[in-house]
């Protein structure tokens, strides 16, 4: 037997928590236990069997010791490629406009006045739904609005994309779903009219950028004007309606003290609401990324929101092999409002990065090998294939393998320091913990 390279042992509450990420399975030890493993683990793990017979068999049989020939690198491909390659689902995300009513300094994106799907691509749109809604092994159809702001046209441009779906998943008889990713100042009664007038409801993520005045600052109207208020009411008049929010609190070491106020604007409303239609989800924006020990702010107000009875995650709990992004699928892609296609959301969408188009028969004609060469690119970086954390990372994501395809050295997500994973460990041994109770 061998010690499996998914096993992690850190420093948890007085005790030592050795976690399996490929099992995603915590055992507690005391200190003596945990040297004792230490030992067995570099002198010969099947020495233990004589000195601690019934520990031995405890981590046989729940795999934190595994036999000398499996190849788990290669396991987790394999899992991680039949989750990438599962056929019942598709996932399209549209970007309605490339236009938004806000101007936040992070964003990534081209505010172009002037972009909005016109009726032609709406017809092309509609026909590839109508042809997916047709393949046999489909069953779900998962719409994502995106942008842009995807509700700034929303019923010119998006009610007859989402009225289509409706009516040909009823004619082919799948499920589907929508979501949008929105600034959420643009949701009204007619938003939420609309889609309990036609029987649907859907999932909104909608982001803050911290606290009240901090928010305001990134995000605002006018020089006057901001628009936490503003969003804050509507996520309420969402809930309360049973849409479910994803609030989204994008972070960085300047807004993260006081967001855990931004729960207190929500007082007013039904627990039964909060605890079933909203996810507080804590997000550090990309630009502000550094190794420090911000996480200790981020764990305090996790704690703090939680102890208020609201749903809180954060970034460190990552599970990017069993959920990986819709990018990392082959049933995936991105249609820009102009036909352009692409695979991941969170980079530019100039014509120059786009990856292939949509044809006037709805049929997506992507560049030659693009998809292979994304689908292939993942769990190839030399320093996963030993990692502890490789079940839950997976190196990331698609798109930070093909940022990285020729790079020899390998990367990191976590800039190859042992504490930041350790990090990870913490959040998935407290996930346990909390999905225990
Ligand atoms: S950056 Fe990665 S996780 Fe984010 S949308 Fe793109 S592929 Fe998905
Ligand atoms: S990116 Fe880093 S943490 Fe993630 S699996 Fe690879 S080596 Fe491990």
């Amino acid at each position: 037997m061998k010690y499996s390279q998914f096993n992690s042992i850190i420093p948890y509450e007085n005790k030592y928590a050795l976690y399996n990420s490929f099992e995603n399975k915590v055992l507690f030890l005391e200190h003596d236990l945990k040297e004792l493993l230490l030992a067995g683990k570099n002198e010969g793990i099947d020495e233990l069997e004589n000195i601690h017979p019934s520990f031995y068999k405890y981590l046989l049989e729940n795999e934190f010791l595994v036999p000398n020939n499996r190849d788990e690198a290669n396991n987790l491909r394999e899992i991680a490629k039949e989750v990438d390659e599962e056929k019942s689902i598709y996932q399209l995300t549209i970007n309605p406009t490339m236009n938004c009513n806000f101007k936040c300094w992070y964003c990534y994106e081209d505010h172009i006045k002037a972009s909005r799907l016109k009726s032609t691509m709406v017809i092309k749109v509609n026909k590839f739904i109508t042809k997916k809604l047709q393949d046999e092994d489909l069953k779900y159809f998962h719409l994502g609005l995106f942008g842009g702001e995807p509700l700034l046209y929303f019923k010119k441009n998006v009610i007859p994309i989402i009225d289509h779906l409706k009516s040909e998943s009823e004619r082919f008889d799948k499920a589907f779903g929508i979501n949008f990713t929105s600034n959420g100042y643009l949701v009204n009664q007619d938003f939420v009219d609309y889609f309990h007038g036609h029987g649907l409801t859907c999932n909104l993520q909608i982001t803050l950028d911290g606290y009240r005045e901090e928010h305001d600052k990134v995000r605002y109207v006018s020089k006057t004007k901001g628009s936490y208020f503003e969003i804050v009411n509507n996520i309420k008049l969402l809930i309360r309606n049973n849409f479910f929010v994803r609030l989204r609190i994008n972070y960085t070491s300047e807004n993260l003290t006081d967001t855990f106020k931004i729960i207190d604007d929500f007082s007013d409303v039904d627990l039964k609401y909060i605890q079933q239609n909203l996810l507080v989800d804590y997000h550090r924006v990309w630009q502000d990324e550094a190794v420090d020990g911000i996480d200790v702010i981020l764990n305090k107000n996790m704690e703090i929101i939680k102890s208020k009875g609201f749903k809180v995650t954060g970034t460190f709990s990552a599970n990017n092999v069993l959920e990986s992004c819709y990018a990392d699928k082959r049933n995936s892609a991105v249609i820009n409002y102009n036909g352009d296609l692409y695979k991941c959301t969170a980079r530019d969408f100039s014509k120059e990065s786009r990856s292939g188009y949509i044809d006037s028969e709805g049929d997506l004609k992507w560049d030659d090998g693009y998809v292979e060469k994304r689908m292939n690119s993942k769990l190839h970086n030399k320093p996963c294939l030993t990692c502890r954390l490789m079940p839950v990372c997976n190196g990331g994501c698609s798109q930070h393998a093909m940022e990285n395809l020729g790079n020899e050295e390998g990367y990191c997500v976590y800039s190859f320091d042992e504490s930041e994973k350790d990090k990870v460990i913490y959040a998935k041994v407290r996930d346990i913990l909390e999905t225990a109770i």
